[in-house]
């Protein structure tokens, strides 16, 4: 189905005044937005509008009950500096998938991907040009009707943001194994990318980082043992030759990029397990030499090599190398910008 997106354009573009040697992170947005509410049960009025605070009634459903969900992706520019999109229907899917779990109405997958071409389009001058840059893009849902009572709400506005994203320089990490908070247990929301998953991964993080840490590593809610991801990014073990991902058990986001390097490594000619991994196991390898490199992965770093591994009583020694994460992100730039064939066709041009 095509839909029609009206658009109303600013009357001068900001991004001139942005430099783009030194982008803000986080705090800089383009001009425009998508929107689209829903209501009577259908999504109405995609539109392309200056990016605005919106108007909020207090009791607006997603302030009080939580119905928030979002995606992340990004933009980049091809070697004929022609948009692209990576993946952009898988990004649909899981928002679906996340409304699912938080019930809330499904955005059509074709309005999702329409409304973020036009964004991009219209947008294309704030993709930075730096490689490593990209323009970062925040679809999300909420609940805006004003309702005090627990139930669905019965309206929904669905947006699109971007914000430039200067160059991400994947660092060698240091994670916190945490056994006191959970972030997902089975049957709750791990695998929705929800807005209170967020929130409360925060105090967490705040006490790893307190300690020298730079992110946490999800352990399962039941035994503390049981690796689940880490920070926001899934996380990938290469042990004895072999590559081991926590199983998609319904406490793990579905990392796009996740399966993006399973197909990776797999046209690489390694062994790809997705399985149970308890931290015990990391440990033995880590004891008897053969845990040789462990990276995250996410939309935000590509690519994160890991060093170590706290726990409360001792720390783990991952590796001082990572050379299959290294050509794995290396591969995975170059394709999103153009300088590799697309051999997997995951690039979406914005022509
Ligand atoms: N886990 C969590 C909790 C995340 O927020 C993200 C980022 N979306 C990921 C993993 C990585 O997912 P992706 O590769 O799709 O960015």
């Amino acid at each position: 189905m095509s839909y029609t997106i009206q658009i109303s354009k600013v009357k001068e573009s900001k991004v001139k005044d942005l430099d783009f040697n030194n982008i803000p992170l986080g705090t800089t947005f383009t001009d425009h937005m998508f929107i689209c509410d829903y209501e009577n049960g259908k999504w109405t009025n995609p539109r392309i509008e200056p990016l605005t605070p919106i108007p909020t009634h207090p009791a607006s459903m997603a302030l009080h009950y939580g119905q928030a969900i979002f995606e992340g992706m990004k933009a980049y520019k091809d070697m004929d500096s022609t948009p692209m999109l990576f993946r952009p229907e898988e990004n649909a899917k899981r928002l679906n998938k996340s409304a699912d779990r938080m019930g809330m109405p499904h955005v059509p997958e074709d309005l999702f991907v329409e409304g973020l071409k036009e964004l991009v389009a219209l947008e294309q001058n704030w993709i930075p040009p730096q490689q490593g840059s990209a323009l970062y893009l925040r679809p999300f849902m909420y609940a805006d009707e004003p309702f005090i009572g627990m139930r669905a709400a019965t309206h929904y506005k669905f947006i699109i943001m971007a914000s430039p994203a200067g160059p991400f320089f994947s660092k060698r990490i240091k994670l916190w194994a945490e056994k006191q908070f959970i972030r997902a247990a089975e049957g709750g929301t791990g695998e929705a990318k929800a807005a209170g998953n967020y929130a409360a991964a925060i105090r967490p993080t705040e006490l790893a980082k307190a300690k020298g840490y730079d992110q946490v590593l999800w352990l399962d809610a039941a035994e503390h043992k049981y690796i689940q991801e880490v920070g926001t990014m899934n996380i990938f073990f290469k042990i004895n030759g072999e590559f081991i991902t926590p199983e998609l058990d319904g406490s793990v986001l579905h990392g796009i990029t996740r399966a993006s390097v399973i197909q990776m490594l797999g046209a690489m000619n390694y062994i790809v397990t997705e399985r149970k991994i308890t931290i015990d196991e990391i440990k033995e390898a880590s004891e008897n030499g053969t845990l040789e490199e462990a990276f995250g992965t996410g939309t935000a770093v590509g690519i994160a090599y890991i060093k170590e591994i706290g726990l409360e009583e001792e720390t783990i020694h991952v590796s001082d190398e990572s050379p299959v994460g290294l050509e794995v992100n290396d591969t995975l730039n170059a394709i999103k910008t153009g300088q590799l064939e697309d051999q997997f066709n995951w690039m979406t041009r914005v022509e």
